[in-house]
């Protein structure tokens, strides 16, 4: 297969992780006879540096262009006082948006070796392996009219979300359901919300075209208690934009670092794929980064963009091989680099 993917390393660790992220496809293409373009782009701070906007146009053009983009991180301290239209992290809302990326894919995995790193016992945490989908461009973030009175006296905003964007979020989540264990837990606040009654009728419609599929609702409370006290009872979680913002971090976090975190945003064009990190300017430049979360989107990158779901799961066992190997980052415990992570995470594709 022929693929160009486009790079944006980005600020801060940014460059290191997605420098990992690329020998690991590299190492993938290099064993399954793929053609992977790998076409280097400037985002955020590295591009405001060169007195260019955050999203230049040509980096646009190029993401527009590829059958994928890995992103490493934005943001860096030295624009923190700009206002928020001139400073790094508006770029990825602007990408976001200009790609039309509606759906957001959180996994929260506990890899082998790693079952004492977050903060629930072995026990509870047990075999956790859970996807969060969160609806992207929709609900309470976007919903119109909002605003704040002038006086300061009140504030509001709209929750909306229409038929077609909760069905085609739902077949995301349905969809990606099949490939893993066949069931959806679809998360709402329906005693409280109409948007969640129509959130839950249309979900019921969608679980409808896929019977093989088992699809349960929960209301959003009794799923954020549930994801501390019995989160591998979870296979994919399918949610609106603001339960699935909270959702995702609760799921990411009881898993352990940030470091380990990948995501994946989604539209009807090429998708976006980018650890959960930002750009951690107290370690960059160290090579120190753990470049897990990277290596973890990139596999996301091959079964979502590329469909390749086999080097999708070669890349990931590599990753457990070297997590259980104990050959760890110091945000897990451990004394490797990221360089020395990433190489031994490549050795471990390399037939
Ligand atoms: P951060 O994720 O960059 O860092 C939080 C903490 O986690 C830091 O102590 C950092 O050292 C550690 N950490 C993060 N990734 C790590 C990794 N791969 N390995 C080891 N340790 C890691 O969050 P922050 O400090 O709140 O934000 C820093 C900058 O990143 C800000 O400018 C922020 O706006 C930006 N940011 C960007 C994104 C993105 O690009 N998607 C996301 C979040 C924050």
């Amino acid at each position: 297969m022929r693929s160009r993917i486009v790079l944006l390393p980005g600020d801060g660790i940014g460059p290191e992780v997605t420098a990992a992220a690329q020998a690991a496809l590299a190492a993938v293409a290099r064993r399954f006879d793929h053609q992977f373009t790998f076409d280097t782009h400037l985002i955020g701070g590295a591009a405001l540096r060169r007195d260019l906007p955050p999203l230049p146009s040509d980096t646009m053009a190029a993401c527009a262009a590829a059958d994928a983009i890995l992103l490493g991180a934005v943001g860096a301290p030295e624009f923190d006082s700009r206002p928020p239209a001139q400073r790094p992290e508006s770029a990825l809302l602007q990408l976001r948006q200009r790609l039309g990326l509606y759906a957001n894919l959180r996994p929260a995995k506990v890899w082998p070796g790693l079952e004492a790193a977050g903060p629930l016992k072995p026990e509870v945490l047990g075999r956790t392996d859970m996807l969060v989908v969160r609806e992207l461009t929709g609900g309470l973030y976007y919903g119109e009219p909002r605003g704040m009175a002038d006086d300061g006296g009140s504030a509001w905003n709209t929750m909306r979300y229409s038929r077609e964007e909760i069905a085609r979020i739902a077949r995301v989540a349905f969809t990606a359901a099949r490939a893993r264990q066949s069931r959806v837990t679809s998360v709402d606040k329906m005693n409280v919300l109409e948007t969640s009654r129509l959130w839950r009728t249309v979900v019921g419609e969608v679980a409808a075209e896929f019977p093989d599929v088992k699809v349960e609702h929960m209301l959003v409370d009794s799923c954020a208690m549930r994801i501390t006290l019995a989160p591998a009872s979870f296979d994919v979680i399918v949610t609106e934009n603001m339960f699935g913002d909270i959702l995702s971090d609760e799921a990411g976090a009881v898993v352990g670092s940030l470091g380990l975190l990948p995501s994946a945003s989604l539209g009807d064009g090429p998708g976006l794929f980018e650890p959960v990190h930002g750009s951690a300017p107290d370690i960059a430049g160290r090579d120190i980064a753990n470049p897990i979360g990277a290596v973890l989107s990139a596999a996301m990158l091959l079964r979502y963009a590329l469909k390749l779901e086999q080097e999708a799961l070669v890349m990931e066992s590599a990753v457990a091989r070297v997590t259980v190997s104990g050959e760890l980052t110091r945000d897990l415990g451990g004394p490797a680099s990221c360089s020395t992570m990433a190489r031994a995470i490549v050795s471990q594709i390399e037939p």
